[in-house]
């Protein structure tokens, strides 16, 4: 049972967001900051969780007791009175939960209005047009939140009398016009639910808070919290929070705005917002009408621009924080409603970040804190192809950026669907609204046709970091004939469309992308990262273009080179495939022979490129049969090779099918040479080949071949296929001295279970390097060491470690091994029903079991390290780019991790991360 369900703007502690929510715990803070904010009180978000726990869900004893006790507190600040039919005080009930959760749970404004108190607020505020807009504003949003009562029900008798007034837009009806809308929407309520519109405003009261609370549970909440792991020990239950209302709509010195204290698009430190006159806040956000930018304020009201600035300022300077806050302009009098921490896409956040370092608001550290590293991601989003010319067939507001493209779809459940079965899509709408959440996830790009840059639709997908137009008007959008109408063009469910956020740029078809730079600030935060991290981050690539990607990237080196990802190139396969097709050691020999110069060639480049951070070769790993086609495709191909055999037409087009696959170039003839006269001959040689092909992939047939003849068990029972990638690495290493390039090469063996496995292939190592530094005539100096990633291989890591120089954990293989799950298809089989039903909270593929899999590597650490001091020990499996698997790599005191290219920003800013917060650390 929670002691105190209430707080009253003065006394709630600002700090305690768990209690009070976050916008109920900034409206104190702001309160007691002396910023003007309408007075008004928080009920607990406690006091919620003891409500939902209530199976008949009444309201905790004693709690309106305690709301009518703070009403009166509100009725002394205002001087008005609730249910009062001359001076009535109305509130808005909003919600509002520890997380940000925009638009989720429900608010109800204009709360105390009743056929009594109506005619007092008109006369208290001499505007009959202004009462009965407030009314029947707060008939349709209480009856939709509190009574459950469709909005369309509504909207339909409100179309039909904008349609008979001749008017466009709200604004223009009359009080008449407003009066007899209200008349109808009551009799809506009574119709759809039975009763009559609640008259008693406590009574209309106690319904408000019950329907926020209940709001916490509703479908589009629990989604989203789902979404964004929002657990319990982040946010429990939503506060209430009830609040004077104030009003934008009493005419032309009144207005309603929304802003954020720097532009949370690009992150520049300017005004940013939109307001409407005469319009209440709802007005902004849903979209209905389009507003002005914030900028035109400042020749409309220039003294309520300068108001609005020193908002802005106080904003920032107390919260040290991008502010994203909501304001209404009374009468010429200016109150903040709520501030929030402001959602930015990722450019916004590093931007912000470094230039609020610079003006001495916040610290290096704070800045490394405040941006999530996931989000980094967002900066390597492709931007369209500037290059690229293409008609633009719309265009709205540049809402969240990025570019993407996909199928138009035109309502959120069909987004979903598609989404689900792996179709790309943009969602189309006129405006979104917080149900639509669903069919943000699923969708590429959001697209609308109505509503600003702090419309539902920007805000949501900026948070996601996903690209949205809004406001397109040119474009007219029809939901129930699934089409989209842009002057003479149709769009229809399916079509493509690419859009651009950055420009609000509408685009039939797709349109080339380039992949994004790095910007400076970037540059200059992740610079302030490495300076803190203790980890270094490593790249996984396998190319030469690939460590250039990953310099750029911020990459310390390569940690992981699948060398094996070098063969499949096309001029490299029929070699590989001639290498296990040997039938004798000399014949393996001859294809090994080819393959050494290549393999040099592409270590000298990697080495060069990488020169002189630490580049880390794996030897082959993979089975051999990985190389070759399946027997399936093997038995099919040879099927139709012998229907096509002996037939002039067949043997052409075979002859034809095969140069143009390039796969057996040196079977072809010239292309000039006749195909008749030897054609016949080649398609045998061809057949032969398969057949030879197809034995071996059934010698090579293993049930478990994950658990199979590969990685190091290949380099012991064919030693010459790891010899030649070992003189390649060494002669890549002689020569790139001999050219003076500096270069660390490490040979790190796979799948090692024992020391033996070791002992063997480190013998051959000497012995090529002796072969190696004699023939070129320098030293070599390298690192030997060995991947840890098969339960034995923790298990004996000290006696590793008395010949591996460095461990490499593979938890790719590790979780495998350690869950006993493939890594192949649990994925797809059943780890989805683990994560939904909480079985597993995570993937172990994505992110690091620090439980289990965590356990054998702190284990396998210690013991290494027992044996040979200053052991070098990375990650190189995928959950080394995942930010919570560092934070766990850097508590076991790992030396490095290593990522994908693309993860390497991600990395180490998370590394930074997990030196900042160290001692906060904890497994629970
Ligand atoms: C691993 O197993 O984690 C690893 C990096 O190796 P691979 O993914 O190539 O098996
Ligand atoms: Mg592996």
């Amino acid at each position: 049972m929670p002691e105190k369900y209430v707080y009253s703007f003065n006394e709630g502690d600002g700090k305690n967001k768990h209690l009070l929510g976050g916008k109920g715990a900034n409206l104190c803070e702001m309160t007691q900051i002396g910023l003007n904010v309408p007075p008004g009180f928080v009920i607990t978000t406690a006091t919620c969780l003891t409500y939902l726990a209530d199976a008949k869900r009444t309201l905790p004893e004693g709690l309106m007791d305690d709301v009518k006790q703070y009403m009166q507190g509100i009725e002394k600040a205002t001087g008005k009175l609730f249910g009062d039919p001359n001076n009535p005080l109305l509130v808005s009930v909003r919600s509002g939960s520890a997380m940000s959760m925009p638009g989720m749970m429900d608010t109800i404004l204009n709360l105390g209005l009743n056929s009594q108190t109506l005619p007092g607020l008109i006369k208290q505020t001499q505007n009959e047009r202004f009462g009965y807009d407030a009314y029947r504003r707060f008939i349709q949003l209480f009856g939709k939140v509190a009574l459950g009562v469709a909005d369309e029900h509504f909207d339909a008798h409100f179309e039909a009398i904008k349609k008979r007034a001749g008017v466009k837009v709200d604004v223009e009806l009359t009080a008449a016009h407003l009066k007899e809308i209200s008349e109808l929407f009551l009799q809506v309520v009574k119709e759809q639910t039975g009763k009559p519109f609640p008259e008693s405003v406590y009574e209309q009261l106690e319904i408000a808070i019950k329907a926020v609370f209940n709001s916490w549970m509703g479908k589009r909440a629990i989604d989203y919290r789902r979404e964004f792991n929002i657990t319990p020990a982040m946010a429990n239950g939503t506060a209430v929070n009830i609040v004077a209302m104030v009003f934008g709509n009493m005419g032309n010195d009144c207005a309603t705005g929304v802003g954020f204290t720097r532009n949370p698009g690009t992150g520049v430190n300017e005004m940013y917002g939109e307001y409407l006159v005469n319009a209440q806040g709802e007005d902004v956000v849903a979209g209905i009408r389009t507003p002005k930018p914030v900028q035109e304020m400042e020749k409309e009201m220039p003294e309520l621009y300068r108001q609005l600035v020193e908002l802005r300022n106080k904003l920032e300077g107390h919260y040290h924080e991008v502010q994203d806050y909501e304001y209404t302009i009374e009468k010429g009098r200016l109150y903040c409603l709520q501030t929030r921490n402001g959602k930015m896409n990722a450019a916004a956040m590093v931007r912000t970040s470094v230039d609020m370092v610079n003006e001495g608001l916040i610290s290096k550290e704070q800045a490394l804190l405040r941006v999530n590293p996931d989000q980094l991601e967002q900066l390597l989003h492709p931007r369209l192809d500037p290059n690229h010319v293409a008609l633009v067939l719309a265009q709205g507001l540049p809402a969240s950026p990025g570019a993407a493209c996909g199928k138009c779809v035109f309502d959120a459940d069909r987004a979903e669907l598609l989404g689900r079965a792996g179709e790309k899509v943009i969602l189309v709408r006129e405006e979104t609204k917080p149900e639509d959440i669903h069919g943000f996830f699923a969708s590429q790009g959001i697209l609308t046709s109505r509503g600003g840059k702090t419309s539902h639709a920007a805000v949501v997908a900026r948070g996601m970091g996903k690209a949205c137009v809004a406001g397109a008007e040119g474009i007219t959008v029809d939901t129930r004939a699934r089409q989209a109408i842009v002057a003479e063009h149709v769009i229809h469910e399916g079509d493509i469309i690419t859009i651009d956020g950055s420009t609000g740029n509408v685009f039939i078809g797709e349109i080339p992308t380039i992949p994004p730079t790095f910007s400076e600030e970037l540059k200059i935060l992740l610079g302030w990262a490495d300076a803190v991290a203790q980890l270094q981050v490593m790249a996984n690539a396998d190319t030469p273009a690939a460590a250039r990607r990953a310099i750029e990237y911020g990459a310390m080196g390569i940690g992981l080179c699948r060398t094996e990802r070098m063969f499949n190139d096309v001029d490299r396969l029929p070699i590989v495939v001639d290498m296990i097709l040997a039938n004798s050691p000399e014949e393996r020999q001859a294809a090994l022979d080819k393959l050494l110069p290549i393999q040099r060639g592409d270590f000298k480049e990697v080495f060069k490129v990488m020169s002189p951070r630490p580049v880390t070769v794996r030897l082959l790993d993979p089975p051999l049969h990985e190389f070759l086609p399946t027997e399936l495709q093997l038995t099919e191909e040879l099927n139709n090779l012998r229907q096509l055999q002996g037939t002039v037409k067949g043997v052409s087009t075979l002859l034809s099918t095969i140069r143009s696959s390039g796969q057996q170039p040196k079977d072809l003839p010239a292309p000039a040479a006749p195909f008749d006269e030897r054609g016949e001959e080649i398609v045998s040689e061809v057949i032969a080949k398969k057949e030879r092909m197809l034995r071996k992939v059934r010698e090579l047939y293993e049930i478990n071949p994950m658990l199979g003849h590969r990685g190091v068990r290949l380099g012991i029972t064919y030693p010459e296929i790891y010899a030649m990638q070992i003189r390649g690495v060494l002669e890549a290493a002689a020569e790139c001295i001999k050219e003076n390039v500096e270069v660390n090469p490490e040979i790190m063996i796979p799948q090692v279970t024992t020391a033996q496995e070791l002992v063997r292939v480190k013998t051959s190592v000497d012995t090529i390097k002796a072969e190696v530094e004699k023939k070129y005539g320098v030293q070599l100096h390298f690192k030997f060491g060995t991947m840890i990633e098969v339960v034995r291989a923790c298990m004996r890591s000290a006696h590793l470690a008395e010949v591996a120089e460095f461990f490499s954990f593979g938890t790719n293989d590790l979780t495998q091994a350690t869950f006993s799950f493939s890594r192949e298809d649990a994925e797809n089989k059943f780890l989805p029903l683990y994560n939904e039903t909480g079985i597993l909270q995570d993937n172990p593929f994505e992110v690091l079991d620090v439980k289990g899999v965590g356990q054998l590597m702190s284990m396998t650490v210690e013991w290494g390290r027992k044996k040979r001091s200053g052991l070098k020990v990375g990650i190189c499996g995928e959950q080394g780019g995942h930010p919570g698997s560092i934070r766990f790599c850097h508590h076991i005191d790992l030396d490095y991790v290593s990522c994908s290219a693309p993860r390497v920003p991600v990395a180490r800013l998370a590394a930074a991360q997990a030196k900042l917060l160290e001692d906060k650390y904890t497994i629970d």
